[in-house]
């Protein structure tokens, strides 16, 4: 059964290594594999084994270049499309980001790692084996210690049982000589895959050159049928893996990866006991409704690509004109793709999907074990789940034929990726549209700027629903002016006693109240009051903040964590202050102010224990509890129909940020906030109290007054040059040295300097630190780039990257982030 030995017939393939290298690299692939694009690939790298992607064959190899042999494929199938393939590349060069790495994370699969000790050749090594090839002196030439380093040569990484076990007397030596070193690396197991066997036909007459292994494993097929599991027949006929794969190759059967019984995500994790089965009927909808989707529909069954914002009021039913456009895809035979910000933290979303949808379902998301999001991703790969529910990076799943792609709370600056690859999850969501000719579908209260701009110039497809379902009114707003209050009471307090006094009649009358403060912890910062130091992160520029709980002082940014000193480390004073409150302290306070009323708290804190964040959700829900207080996890898309009052307890935090998305942020937190009320029978109040009544931001939150914000924050916009009028870009040098950190801000400042000519209208900001000039030990010195052409901003990045590359800079020190959500 073994063939002919083909003519070898090398081939070249590119591949993105998953490593922080800017281009692709080639291997050689023998050819007896077959390889296509969008396959994971295991590729020499230096003195250890990488994981890659195939990405296409090389058609031109610089001459000198040395090409290395791939050590073989890790998955028998392309994990990835060629739709996403070339999505990836896309990324990569929009975001400047490792080819690599972009891949990494559109692959969130496993890679079962086990730490092994390797074996590698060292310089010396190299040297001394070509000493020894060379050798006129046969002895030499034929030599143990020529075999090892000849073996260690073609097989970079080998393990020491194996060198021991071969070369016993020249291993010792080796290593004793320097040539050889020995590395502790990660070793990248592939998956282990559960086969289905059958025969591919009648086999009337078993042929000749049939060896008794093959023979059994025919004759336990014919008379047991086809197995679902390759591995209790392979007991049976007492055979390996190979000979399956062989008998395949043959075409006398055929493999395919089983399907195992796979847990439905959301049943343990969504904490729901009995999931609905799927065919649950869809509410009756509203005109409006309708009249959005007949909009849609027709996008979606032409296979065009389009992109359509739907600006819909809190509370106007935006999630049924979802379910209704994904229900649109499946009836044509087509995917959709649904992206949350928070879907761990919206049980009642994943419930309300699966009893639309059931066992169609797959959910992505960070909240997954390792194993759950291998198996749902590979659900979809296989086409057997065909709607995916999940955050960012689900934008990337691997869903074939795609209709929709829908981004729920479009604003929502969780899709912008902070590492490498800076990716926005919303807009990579429209060019993965683009690619799959499928509609994008971006929804949200408070749109962002840039989306809602898109709509009015006529780029994005603008549609709205005005009103609430069932005809409720959206909550009144009433802005409580703190100065004034403190001028009255002359004591600062965190509840005004128009807030005090709304909550005690909302206690009386047993109805439910959220409050937002969107700081966590206990107080902001531990203050010295003899010498004025607060206590400050080790790692970065920013104060500590007061865990009460813990009994502890944390960073927000690094989550660096120290114990609470009895005295200033700075003075040795004892009169230590904690200044400013958190969602903790609002807490406990709330508690000792209103007692008998049950108070509960929703913030990060919480969240990070799973099941107490899920009992506190569903205890509110239930009436279990009288007060809610939470940061912005509260406002995020939670339907509480109880909830009759919400008070902003300060809306002033972001505003003071120096951040140009600061007013919007504001706007959309109060609005996003203010329409948690008045979702159930009884109409809804909200107050907001504020040391800026007066600023547009809170002013047209309290009107929710949306056109209004965006003529304003417009108007803003343009005069400063910001986007959406402004491609944008930030550029930071960061070390942890500070010298070095100004090197390399200064090597780019010259670079700006020679080449700003060549870009004209471009803006070119800095050098100055950026507003946390220390972020995790690393010092940062930031350039703002600003170009009205989006163009040029990316012709001049690309330069500077290359050049950065070229004057050996390395990538961790320099970080381009192109569409900065935030200039901290
Ligand atoms: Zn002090
Ligand atoms: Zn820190």
């Amino acid at each position: 059964m073994d063939r002919e030995p083909e003519k070898p017939q090398d081939s070249l393939f590119d591949v993105a290594v998953m490593a922080a290298i800017p281009h692709p690299l080639t291997y050689r692939f023998p050819p007896s594999l077959s390889i296509s694009p969008g396959q994971r690939v295991l590729v020499p790298l230096a003195n250890r084994k990488a994981t890659g992607v195939v990405l296409g064959p090389t058609s031109r190899l610089a001459p000198g270049i040395e090409v290395r042999d791939a050590l073989g494929a890790i998955d028998p199938e392309p994990a990835l499309s060629s739709e996403l393939v070339r999505l990836g590349l896309w990324i990569s060069d929009y975001y400047f980001a490792p080819p690599g790495e972009v891949f990494r994370a559109m692959l969130p699969l496993r890679q079962a790692t086990r730490r092994a000790r390797h074996a590698c050749l060292t310089e010396e090594g190299r040297q001394k084996l070509q000493e020894l090839a060379a050798s006129l002196l046969e002895e030499s030439r034929k030599s143990q210690d020529a075999a090892l380093l000849a073996y260690l040569d073609r097989r970079p990484g080998a393990s020491l049982g194996i060198l021991q076990r071969k070369f016993p007397s020249a291993y010792p030596r080796a290593l004793d000589q320097k040539w050889v070193t020995v590395e502790e690396v990660k070793k990248e197991r592939t998956r282990r895959q559960v086969l289905a066997v059958r025969l591919a036909g009648p086999v009337p007459e078993h042929p000749p050159w049939l060896t008794p292994v093959a023979k059994r494993i025919i004759e336990a097929l014919e008379q047991q049928g086809p197995a679902e599991d390759h591995r209790p027949l392979l007991e049976a006929a007492r055979a390996q893996l190979a000979h399956l794969r062989k008998l395949n190759q043959a075409g006398l059967i055929e493999l395919r990866e089983a399907t195992p019984a796979l847990p439905l995500e959301g049943r343990r994790r969504g904490g729901d006991s009995a999931l609905p089965s799927g065919d649950a009927e869809a509410p009756q909808l509203t005109p409006a409704q309708a009249t959005v989707l007949s909009e849609l529909f027709p996008r979606v069954d032409s296979g065009e690509f389009s992109v359509v914002l739907l600006h819909g009021v809190t509370g106007s039913g935006k999630t049924e004109v979802y379910l209704h456009l994904i229900a649109r895809c499946l009836e044509r035979g087509r995917s959709a793709l649904m992206l949350v910000p928070e879907i761990a933290l919206t049980p009642a979303m994943q419930s309300l999907f699966y009893s639309r949808f059931g066992e169609q379902i797959a959910l992505l998301h960070s909240g997954l074990t390792e194993k759950e999001r291998d198996d749902a991703w590979w659900r979809v790969r296989r086409n057997e789940a065909k709607v995916v529910l999940g955050t960012r990076s689900a934008v990337f799943a691997p869903l074939a034929n795609l209709g929709a792609v829908i981004v729920d709370e479009e604003h929502d600056s969780s899709y912008k990726q902070d590492e490498t690859p800076r990716y926005h999850g919303r807009d990579v969501a429209v060019v993965r549209a683009q690619f799959a000719g499928a509609v994008a579908l971006l929804g949200s209260a408070t749109p962002s700027l840039e989306s809602y701009w898109n709509g009015r110039e006529g780029k994005y497809h603008l549609v709205k629903l005005e009103e609430r379902i069932g005809g409720r009114k959206l909550a009144a707003v009433e802005v409580v002016d703190m100065r004034q209050e403190f001028r009255e009471t002359h004591t600062q307090v965190p509840l005004s006693r128009k807030l005090k006094a709304e909550i005690e009649a909302q206690i009386r009358a047993s109805a439910q109240t959220m409050l937002l403060l969107n700081r966590r912890g206990y107080s902001w910062f531990l203050l010295c009051r003899s010498c004025g130091e607060t206590q400050r992160c080790v790692n970065c520029s920013v104060s500590l903040t007061y865990h009460r709980r813990e009994h502890r002082l944390t960073c927000h940014y690094c989550g660096y964590s120290t114990a609470v000193p009895s005295l200033c480390p700075a003075c040795g004073s004892e009169y230590l202050h904690y200044v400013g409150e958190g969602t903790e302290k609002i807490e406990q306070k709330f508690a000792e102010l209103f007692p008998g009323a049950r108070v509960a708290r929703l913030d990060r804190d919480v969240a990070r224990r799973r099941g107490e964040f899920l009992r506190v959700l569903s205890d509110f829900r239930e009436g279990k509890i009288d007060i809610l207080v939470g940061t912005q996890l509260i406002a995020k898309g939670h339907d509480f129909p109880g909830v009759t009052l919400v008070g902003v307890v300060s809306a002033d935090i972001g505003l003071g940020l120096p951040d140009f998305r600061a007013a919007e942020r504001t706007f959309q937190l109060v609005t996003q906030v203010a329409g948690r009320a008045g979702r159930g029978d009884a109409p809804g109040r909200v107050l907001v109290q504020t040391f800026y009544p007066d600023h547009y931001a809170i002013r047209l939150a309290a009107e929710q007054n949306f056109d209004g914000f965006f003529s304003k924050e417009m108007a803003f916009r343009r005069m400063m040059h910001y986007p959406p009028i402004t491609a944008l870009a930030n550029v930071v040098a960061q070390h942890e040295k500070l010298e070095r950190a100004a090197q390399v801000a200064k090597e780019m400042g010259e670079f700006f300097n020679r080449v700003e000519g060549q870009y004209p209208g471009i803006k070119i900001l800095g050098p100055g630190p950026a507003p946390l000039a220390k972020v995790e030990r690393r010092y940062r010195i930031q350039y703002l780039l600003k170009s009205a052409s989006r163009s040029t901003l990316h012709a001049l990045l690309k330069q500077l990257a290359h050049h950065c590359t070229q004057s050996g800079l390395q990538p961790r020190e320099v970080m381009i982030d192109v569409d900065p959500v935030t200039l901290m």
